[in-house]
Formats: structure tokens, C-alpha cells, sequence
């Protein structure tokens, strides 16, 4: 349930609020608004009565958390969640292109494109050290070597790091290097990862997964927030449909579906979400459009030469147009594209 405390309500009254709800064994959730603070309570609503806390000092109201996702639903959090990405804010005023190779191949070939993509625009970089690939047999990644070469990366543009993460056994090793942890599609939905980033103070990246709905996508960040971990993004890339000329379908229609049940930011990533080159610049414009915080975008300095997802990626000429068509787009909505300040 949620608890809406008093615009005036001390902080001795929400303690006592608080001191009770854990003695009575309930997790308690905490979301200090501008106007007021609400506490989120989850737990035996058999071991104390709404009517019962309604009537301790500073509480306004007591209602019930009605959406599954309690932590991740806008009813515990009416207001915008803000990520903090070292000096960038995701889901603010400020819209964010994280861009690079779907997999960090060499040395140069991701410094060179991290630097391209950084003068063209993208205040974030990506690249997969370790790649869920469909075939055991494609490229796998470089693993400890690749994010060995994307600390490097970061070091030589200042850009902060998004890369994905598979196994729980290593969130230390991926999370001494990368800014944000990208959970890829294939494992939205592996629950023991979903906790192990949980338990980490590092922004999480939650891509859709390729069939999952969107209430099993709030419900997947819902086990990343209950560890502890309020920072979440959503990353919409494309379901799996009965079409097959795009290599998944990007359903737009999740950004404001999302943003109307959660109050975490949502970013769009047309390149998986089309497979296609020349589909990348009018979805990232469309996804932009229909109210995302930001974009992922595949970047390779030679498309046809890449290890992975060749067809999809941009070259870093490609890139620069794409980030010039979607600055009157940002401007329409009153909002700009972010920028680093170092
Ligand atoms: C990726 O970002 O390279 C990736 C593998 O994405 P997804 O999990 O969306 O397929
Ligand atoms: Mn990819």
C-alpha cells in the first residue's frame, strides 16, 4: 500500500510511519516528491490495517498499490524518475544518444568509432564485451579484453560506458568498468541477474525482452528496484511479430504505454528494433516523437566488415546526419539534446 504523507508532515512523523511498517515486517519504499513524500509499503496487509496507519500523525491517506509493478508503477512514484550517468541526467529536459558497435571488436576499430560518434553527438558509448549471440558458433565478444578497451575509450572521449552483462558471477568485473549495465533482451527475464544488478548502485539498462509484454517488462525492472537499485532505464528495441521484413517490430506505442504506467525514463533502440540501415534515422525521429529520453544506436566504422549486426549499423557519416534530422524533433518538444560539459 501506498502511504501519502502531509505536505507538512515532519520527519519525525514519517519515521514513526516507517518504524512501524518494518516492525510489522513490511519492506518499506521511500519517494520524496517536491510536494510530498510517499511511502511505499509491501508486505502482510494482515498485519495492519490501512485505517490503523491513516491515523498516525502527518498521514494524509492510505490507498492500495493496484499495479503488480509496485515500485516501478507511477502510483508509489508519481513523478519522473531522473538517472544519473556520472554528469548526464537520463529522463530529464535532456535527450541522450548512446552510440557504438553492437560488439567491441578491436582496440582501434572502438576507439575510432567512439570517437566519431562523441563529435557527432552521442553522449554515451556502447559496445558488447560479452555478445548473447543465436549461434554458438558467431563471435562471442572479446570479454575481459573488451572492457579493458572500452575503459579506454571512456578515458580518451570522456563518454560513460554501456555494455551488457550475462552472468550474475560477473557483475563485479563488468561493473568496475561500465557506467551503465545493459540488460539485453534474451535475459529480461533472468530473474537471478535481474536481482545481482539489483544489488549494485550502478544505472541499469532493461531492454524489452523479444516477446515479453509490458507488463512483464515493468515486472522486470520491478525485481531490479525491490533489491534496492532505483536506477533504471527501459530500452524499447523491437518484438518479435509475424513480420519478417524488419527483423523485430519497434513498437512505439510501448514509449507512451510506459510512460503513462511507470515513471522510469525510456529510451528507444531503432537499430535492433528494424535490423535495417536505412529504417534507423525515421524510427530514432519517430521514437523521439512519441516522447522518449534518449536513443541506442549501432555505430561501425565499416558496416560490412563487422562481427555482429552489420546490416543494422550506421557508419559514423550516417550517424552524424541521423543526430542532425532529430534536433528539430527535440526542439518540437521543448526539449534538447544533451550534451557533455567536459
Ligand atoms: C545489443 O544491444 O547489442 C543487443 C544484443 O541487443 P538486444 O538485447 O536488444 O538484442
Ligand atoms: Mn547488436
Amino acid at each position: 500500500m501506498i502511504i501519502v504523507m502531509e505536505p507538512g508532515a515532519t520527519s519525525e512523523e514519517q519515521q514513526a510511519v516507517i518504524a512501524r511498517l518494518e516492525r510489522e515486517g513490511f519492506k518499506v519504499h521511500l519517494s520524496r516528491g517536491i510536494e510530498r513524500t510517499i511511502i511505499g509499503a509491501i508486505g502482510d496487509k494482515t498485519r495492519l490495517r490501512a485505517e490503523t496507519l491513516a491515523a498516525l500523525p502527518g498521514v494524509e491517506k492510505v490507498v492500495p498499490i493496484l499495479q503488480p509493478y509496485k515500485l516501478a508503477g507511477r502510483d508509489f512514484h508519481p513523478e519522473d524518475t531522473l538517472v544519473p550517468v556520472g554528469e548526464l541526467t537520463i529522463g530529464g529536459h535532456q535527450v541522450h544518444i548512446i552510440a557504438g558497435p553492437c560488439a567491441v571488436e578491436s582496440r582501434e576499430q572502438l576507439l575510432e568509432t567512439a570517437m566519431a560518434v562523441r563529435e557527432a553527438g552521442a553522449t554515451m558509448l556502447r559496445g558488447g564485451a560479452y555478445k548473447p549471440r543465436s549461434s554458438p558458433y558467431s563471435f562471442q565478444g572479446l570479454a575481459a579484453k573488451g572492457l579493458e578497451f572500452l575503459a579506454e575509450a571512456r578515458e580518451v572521449t570522456g563518454l560513460p560506458v554501456v555494455t551488457e552483462i550475462m552472468d550474475p558471477a560477473l557483475v563485479t568485473a563488468v561493473a568496475q568498468v561500465a557506467d551503465v549495465l545493459q540488460i539485453g533482451s534474451r535475459n529480461m527475464q533472468n530473474f537471478a541477474l535481474l536481482q545481482a544488478v539489483g544489488r549494485t548502485q550502478k544505472p541499469v539498462l532493461l531492454k524489452r525482452g523479444l516477446s515479453a509484454t509490458i507488463e512483464e517488462w515493468l515486472l522486470a525492472a520491478e525485481y531490479i528496484l525491490t533489491e534496492g537499485n532505483s536506477q533504471v532505464i527501459l530500452c524499447e528495441r523491437g518484438i518479435r511479430t509475424f513480420e519478417t521484413y524488419t527483423r523485430n517490430t519497434l513498437d512505439l506505442s510501448a514509449v507512451p504505454a510506459v510512460k503513462h504506467l511507470s515513471h522510469l525514463p525510456v529510451i528507444v533502440d531503432p537499430s535492433h528494433g528494424t535490423g535495417r540501415k536505412f529504417m534507423v534515422a525515421p524510427m530514432a525521429r519517430a521514437a523521439l516523437a512519441a516522447g522518449a529520453d534518449g536513443l541506442m544506436i549501432e555505430v561501425h566504422p565499416n558496416p560490412q566488415e563487422a562481427l555482429s549486426d552489420g546490416p543494422q549499423s550506421l557508419t559514423p557519416e550516417q550517424f552524424a546526419r541521423l543526430v542532425q534530422e532529430i534536433r528539430p524533433i527535440i526542439a518540437a518538444s521543448s526539449r534538447e539534446l544533451g550534451h557533455l560539459v567536459s
